[in-house]
């Protein structure tokens, strides 16, 4: 497990990387150690899974959404400010931001960064698509822009251990606490202990922790599979691409990357432009011609779980917007050229 911790902290330029045994768990132990406590506001994007919200509310805090832009269907910046001022004349300042690297794209995070200095909020990245993926020539996951970034390797995900996660950080202090709870809240660094010593096998819990670690197994896939990111990113950027060659003349929204950012291609997402085109009919289409489409996300506010907080429809309207109309094509590295191009085909015949 140490061996995959120093392999991923090189691969993504950070100081420290903690394994731990999903996506979901990173995001939470990741919430207690930058101290999201009871009563406290997190702050998210609709479009995401619903883990980017539920790490929050496993602390008491609670959950807000900020709206997306739908040209990078990332966590507006713009909406993030203007919500900000909000609260604070409200005084309900958020104790953390969670922008989501969705499909692969990094958020703005220079600007989240920037917001989160004004406001006083920590910022921790959901890089769940994003492991590969490039801000400003650094890897995703380098926290040059904030205080922790998670992933997960869940088999859906660019890379994967069968399950997994992990956070990287650069600070020692957070490196340090959330070690602590993904094991038990248990410490046994005698420098830190608040009781007298008894001997070696003495041990200290300090807080309630987690049981969170990643097996040694898991922790091997993920060394072998580190050592191929490169070849699974590149397999993706080409299937990208060879997409959005196809598809420049029919009346579907593309994936954008923004000029300082590349990325690893986790989705390859299509909005349908047309209004004769409904979502629901595409979408049966394409499963019917065996095409493995899918739709990310649900607006995390519209689930009913979410929605008995208080959230309804209209609470975030470029989210609910986008989600009508999008749709997911198969891409991942196993996809052969004849299956991409008949998946092109395919929906060149539905969408034209
Ligand atoms: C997959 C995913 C997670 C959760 O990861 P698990 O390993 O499944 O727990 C969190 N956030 C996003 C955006 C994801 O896609």
């Amino acid at each position: 497990m140490a061996e995959f911790e120093r392999a991923l902290a090189e691969k993504v330029g950070a100081k420290h990387a903690v394994a731990v045994c999903n996506g979901t768990a990173a995001l939470h132990a990741s919430c207690l150690a930058l101290g999201v406590k009871p009563g406290d506001h997190v702050w998210t994007s609709p479009i995401s899974f619903v883990a980017s919200a539920n790490c929050a509310r496993y602390c008491g805090a609670h959950i807000g959404f900020v709206d997306i832009d739908p040209k990078t269907r990332l966590m507006s910046v713009d909406a993030l400010w203007q919500k900000l001022l909000q609260a604070r004349d409200d005084d309900c300042l958020p104790r953390m931001v969670i922008p989501v690297h969705f499909a692969g794209h990094s958020c703005d995070m220079a600007a989240i960064h920037d917001l989160a200095e004004t406001f006083r909020f920590a910022v921790l990245e959901d890089a769940a698509h994003a492991i590969g993926s490039l801000y400003n020539e650094q890897p995703v996951g380098a926290c040059a822009h904030s205080d922790a970034c998670t992933f997960s390797f869940h088999p859906v995900k660019t890379l994967t251990t069968a399950e997994g996660g992990a956070i990287t950080t650069n600070d020692d202090a957070i490196a340090a606490r959330l070690r602590q709870y993904i094991t038990h809240g248990i410490t046994r660094d005698e420098s830190a202990m608040q009781l007298p010593n008894e001997g070696a096998w003495f041990y200290e819990q300090q807080m309630l922790g987690y049981n969170f670690r990643l097996s040694d197994l898991h922790a091997a896939l993920g060394v072998s599979q580190l050592k191929r990111l490169d070849s699974f990113v590149e397999a993706r950027r080409k299937m990208w691409n060879r997409y959005n060659e196809a598809f420049a003349d029919l009346p579907l929204g593309l994936p954008v990357e923004s000029s300082n950012t590349q990325s690893a291609w986790h989705l390859y997402v299509v909005t349908l432009e047309s209004e004769t085109l409904d979502r629901r009919d595409v979408f049966d289409a394409l499963r019917s011609a065996n095409i493995g489409v899918n739709v990310h996300y649900i607006p995390i506010h519209l689930q009913p779980d979410f929605r008995a907080l208080g959230f309804s429809e209209g609470d975030f309207p470029l989210s609910e917007a986008y989600y009508k109309h999008a749709l997911s094509l198969p891409l991942f590295p196993g996809l052969s050229d004849e299956q991409q191009q008949y998946v092109i085909d395919t929906v060149k015949e539905i969408v034209k």
